[in-house]
């Protein structure tokens, strides 16, 4: 089984500071919350990034001062949402990646988000998907239902250059797949050979994914974005604390934490 890849999606587009006092949202907050989360364990940053009143945003400058700000703390990789919030819409989305992070999540399909629709029409992941290729950078497949797997390959058969194939799944969203006790094994097992695996349960969700994961072979993201809470009733003092928790179940089940130079190689990022 490979070391153990832990992401922190550290702030989302979603949570409110009313709902998560300890949510980073400025540089300097988000670069020592990286700092705090790549010495717990982390290797990846997923990024979303927030105005100056804390809303979800794509501004091009907002990622650009995050980015820099993870890299003057850290050696994580750094991942541009290319979902942003369902409100965003095509042009703001594919912005941000003129700065070449390097990697960006990619949603292959269309999906009910809560009363919203997460909107994905096959268009514009193929564009997104063509100019992650073009910038090389490296995709994660975002996977909300079974069906974006299907979707996920035909975008690497159609446009691939032969890259490594890694994917997420979301599970638990309302809307999305739920995080049935067997979606794990169903997901996993329709995927590609050699391809690698990562997963987040949403809300309560959380903890059960996180240990089917560990204990199957696949990753695991944890962080704000999906989970504010560490027991009921008890919010997150911090997004290391998540990352934190991760690495103590993975070590209670007897399986290293990749470094960042281990999750470079596994999955092909530069
Ligand atoms: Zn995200």
């Amino acid at each position: 089984m490979d070391p153990l890849i832990i992401t922190v999606a550290g702030i989302g587009a979603e949570l409110t500071r009313e709902q998560q006092p300890n949510l980073p949202l400025s540089p300097d907050e988000i670069a020592s919350d990286a700092a705090d989360c790549a010495e717990a364990g982390a290797s990846i940053y997923h990024l979303h990034v927030r105005d100056h009143e804390g809303r979800p945003t794509m501004q091009v400058d907002r990622f650009r001062a995050a980015m820099e700000a993870i890299r003057s703390q850290t050696d994580l990789i750094v991942q541009f949402t290319s979902g942003g919030a369902v409100s965003d819409d095509e042009e703001a989305r594919i912005a941000p990646l003129e700065l070449r992070p390097e990697m960006a999540s990619l949603t292959t399909g269309t999906v009910n988000f809560g009363e919203e629709v997460f909107w994905n029409p096959f268009s514009l992941v193929t564009r997104f998907y063509m100019r992650m290729q073009q910038l090389e950078i490296v995709p994660e497949f975002e996977i909300f239902e079974a069906g974006m797997i299907a979707s996920a390959e035909r975008l690497y058969v159609e446009h691939g250059d032969g890259h490594h194939r890694h994917y997420d799944f979301v599970l638990g969203v309302p809307g999305g797949m739920p995080a049935w006790p067997d979606a794990l094994d169903f997901l996993a097992s329709h995927l590609p050979a050699g391809a690698s695996w990562s997963c987040t349960g949403i809300g309560r969700a959380h903890l059960p994914v996180a240990t089917a994961a560990i204990a199957g072979g696949g990753h695991v993201r944890t962080g704000f974005e999906d989970v504010r809470f560490v027991a009921p009733g008890e919010l997150a003092a911090s997004n290391g604390q998540l990352i934190r928790r991760v690495a103590e179940m993975a070590r209670t089940q007897g399986r290293p934490i990749a470094s960042r130079e281990q999750t470079r190689q596994l999955l092909g990022v530069q």
